[in-house]
């Protein structure tokens, strides 16, 4: 896609330190790390964001976090790591092509990724239900 700037890394049009890179995949290090080894998954072909690309290339991407992760862990001296698919703009989505966010954790590396949001008496119920009468 034109005005994609991962369709750009991939078609070597940008710069990126490559980690790793298939015929239909590629892999490569996040220039705004949260920490050092935060590296990117992403199909070669243009999908927006997880629910818009086919599930077998999201089955793909999972293989090679698979593979990839503790390529990550090893080289970084990690023991853990968050994966992340920020999905829409409200979620922290920048970029609108399928990407898997491989993030290495450290003992206190101070970040705090998730807050809580503690439910009322009765809602984890209605919560529920809501979303699976939803589930098609
Ligand atoms: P999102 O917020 O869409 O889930 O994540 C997009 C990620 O892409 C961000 O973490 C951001 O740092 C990274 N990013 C944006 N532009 C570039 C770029 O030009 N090169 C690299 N390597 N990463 C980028
Ligand atoms: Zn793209």
């Amino acid at each position: 896609m034109a005005d994609c700037i991962f369709c750009k890394i991939i078609n070597k049009e940008l710069p990126s330190y490559k980690v790793y890179e298939d015929g239909s995949f590629y892999a490569f290090l996040d220039i705004f790390p949260v920490n050092h080894g935060h590296v990117l998954v992403i199909p070669k072909t243009h999908y927006p964001d997880i629910l818009h690309t086919p599930p077998e290339v999201a089955e793909g991407l999972m293989r090679l976090v698979q593979k990839i992760a503790p390529a990550v862990l090893k080289a970084t001296k990690s023991e853990g790591f968050n994966l992340g698919m920020n999905t829409g703009s409200v979620a922290g989505q920048a970029v609108f092509h399928t990407h898997a966010h491989i993030m290495p954790r450290f003992p206190d590396d101070g970040l705090r990724l998730w807050g809580h949001k503690p439910y009322e008496p009765g809602q984890m119920e209605t919560v529920s239900a809501a979303i699976a009468s939803e589930i098609v």
